[in-house]
């Protein structure tokens, strides 16, 4: 699966540039007009508009199922 202009809160992604600590990979935390992720590898959270994302996300490496989601939205 390679979604084109979608983005799902949960997603593990690739992007094209690596994080200053090594780590290319992130979740995304959320989503909306601007979205958050998450450094795999330090933690650190960063905040994209939607746009940009897209521009710069390489892959979706993994998306929740739906089971996952829901689960997910009922810890927030
Ligand atoms: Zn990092």
């Amino acid at each position: 699966m390679q979604p084109g202009n979608d983005v799902e809160i949960g997603d593990h992604v690739q992007m094209r540039k690596g994080h200053p600590c090594g780590s290319d990979e992130w979740t995304v935390i959320r989503t909306g007009a601007d979205v958050k992720i998450k450094c795999h590898g330090c933690g650190r959270i960063v905040m994209l508009d939607r746009f940009e994302f897209l521009k710069r996300r390489k892959k979706v490496i993994r998306r929740l199922d739906q089971d996952e989601l829901l689960l997910l939205r009922a810890k927030e």
